[in-house]
């Protein structure tokens, strides 16, 4: 502790499915530290998508220590330490020795496919959609709802656990004796900090449909999928970082965190929202006593479609992908449909196939970049009409972030789309600093959401183009065409793994 600075920090970690990064922020929420490693994902199986719990945490105390020696701080000067992570992404480990029974199965594997789409079929889930319906439709008592949602996907977490249990003979033993710990990366971070510690935040809650949005396990669901409730792990308060780091704090306000995949949400206030579409009704944040719900829409290749057109080497470095896309004047009629691991809201198909359809002997490198990046806008647009449909909350305001945000061909696209403005901030790395703003109000660093507010850089706003003066705008109209086929090749890719 020579030279000891009084200068306190707050320490932020992302989990992301691309890269574990951490940030250092001072009291001006500048980031003065940084450090990142990349994500090491394993692919053992067609459609199995792993990640190595041991590799995880060696490359969270990476960051964390390779942040903090770059601000040139020590550890005392910091002040509490934010943690944001991939959702939907699971283990199970030995409770005495912690010690994980299998890696973690992440948000993008595809093994519980063929149970999701039986699930979806059954005769329970035809009954509890009809019973869910009649309640949307004409009670409008939305909030009474037991369960989190009525179409399921492989992004819950539930049909992976069914299929760890089933697979996994350790893990059923451990069950039996109560020592299995079930549980998100952040969980894992968890009790791997606190040598013990077993707790969940309810924003991962959420997407094991077993958490009840008043807050508490859902007994029904539990018995309903035949699992014990005693590995389920004691709730603690938590928040969904990018929307928190975006001041999305107000009803209406939406965001769009685009990274591996797209997530859409608005704040829809005190109230959850029943989907009949697929729209997830979620815990935002519970702070004291406020409890915020968000309704969120996802698309699960996002960040994964750019990948994978860098592996086949159509272009070399990602910024070049904005203006290879616009030194075209349209796809050349390409289609790209981004469905790695299935199609979600409002489709909601986990057996459809990623496609490209509609090439030609004429068909360059930058009509594919294109079609690939317009396909992105569309699923935006896709999500965004479900949103203004399902939760008819007036949108106010529209912000972005992730790593896909900062490429501009994508962000005016979809400002065209939505007839609306879409607003960058300056830092798109939005989850680190919503975890680092939840942490330091916690401690007092920062006091209140209005200081919060004032802490935002500089945005560059993307307006909709040709807005008219006066009459009525049709929201990229010019679109309409390139839109209906590249929906005639959704539907074509769909069910392409029934
Ligand atoms: P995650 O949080 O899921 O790990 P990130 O927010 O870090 O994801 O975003 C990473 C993704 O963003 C990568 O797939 C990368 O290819 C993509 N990306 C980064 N910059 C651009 C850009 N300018 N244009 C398109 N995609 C980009």
């Amino acid at each position: 502790r020579n030279g000891f600075n009084k200068e306190t920090f707050i320490l932020s970690v992302d989990v992301g499915t691309t890269s574990i990064r951490c940030h250092v922020y001072d009291k001006e929420a500048n980031i003065r530290g940084l450090c990142s490693t990349e994500v090491v994902l394993l692919y053992p199986e067609v459609g199995h998508v792993e990640m190595d719990p041991d590799e995880l945490w060696r490359g969270f105390i990476t960051v964390v220590k390779g942040a903090v020696q770059d601000a040139g701080a020590h550890m005392h000067q910091i002040e509490a330490l934010g943690i944001s992570t991939q959702r939907g992404t699971i283990t199970t480990w030995n409770r005495t020795t912690g010690v994980p029974f299998h890696n973690f199965i992440t948000w993008q594997d595809q093994r519980a496919a063929d149970l999701v789409k039986s699930w979806n079929r059954s005769c329970t889930m035809k009954m509890i959609h009809s019973v869910m319906k009649t309640l949307y439709f004409l009670s409008r008592q939305k909030r009474c709802l037991a369960a989190s949602l009525i179409v399921f996907s492989t992004q819950h977490v539930t049909f992976r656990l069914v299929w760890i249990l089933t697979h996994y003979k350790q893990v059923h033993q451990a069950v039996a004796e109560g020592n299995c710990c079930f549980g998100t990366i952040d969980s894992w971070l968890l009790f791997k900090l606190t040598k013990g510690w077993f707790v969940f935040g309810p924003y991962p809650c959420n997407l094991t449909l077993f958490f009840d949005l008043q807050m508490c396990w859902s007994g029904f669901f539990c018995s309903l999928f035949s699992l014990p409730i005693s590995i389920f792990p004691k709730v603690i308060a938590d928040q969904q970082a990018a929307m928190f780091g975006e001041c999305c704090f107000d009803v209406g306000d939406v965001k769009i965190t685009m990274g591996t995949g797209t997530f859409m949400d608005i704040n829809t206030g005190s109230k959850p929202h029943t989907s009949v579409a697929g729209l997830y009704p979620l815990v935002g944040w519970k702070i004291g006593s406020e409890l915020v719900y968000l309704a969120e829409g996802s698309s699960a290749d996002t960040g994964t479609a750019i990948k994978w057109a860098q592996e086949l080497e159509l272009f070399s470095d990602v910024q070049e992908t904005s203006a290879m896309a616009y030194s075209v004047s349209d796809s050349d009629g390409v289609c790209f449909v981004p469905s790695f691991s299935g199609l979600q809201a409002p489709l909601n198909d986990p057996k459809a196939c990623a496609s490209l359809m509609g090439l030609k002997p004429s068909t360059t490198k930058c009509h594919l970049i294109r079609a690939i990046l317009e396909s992105i806008a569309f699923r935006n647009k896709q999500l965004y009409d479900t949103m203004l449909r399902e939760t008819r909350i007036p949108i106010t305001r529209i912000r972005v972030d992730g790593g896909v945000s900062s490429n501009d061909f994508v962000m005016q696209l979809t400002a065209d789309l939505f007839g609306k403005k879409v607003t960058r901030p300056q830092h798109c790395e939005m989850s680190c600093l919503g975890a680092a703003f939840v942490a330091g109000l916690g401690t007092g660093f920062w006091r209140t959401r209005e200081e919060l507010k004032k802490l935002q850089s500089t945005d560059e706003v993307f307006v909709p183009q040709g807005l008219p003066k006066g009459g009525a705008y049709c929201p990229g109209r010019e679109y309409i065409p390139v839109i209906q086929s590249w929906e005639s090749a959704l539907r074509r890719s769909m069910n392409w793994y029934g």
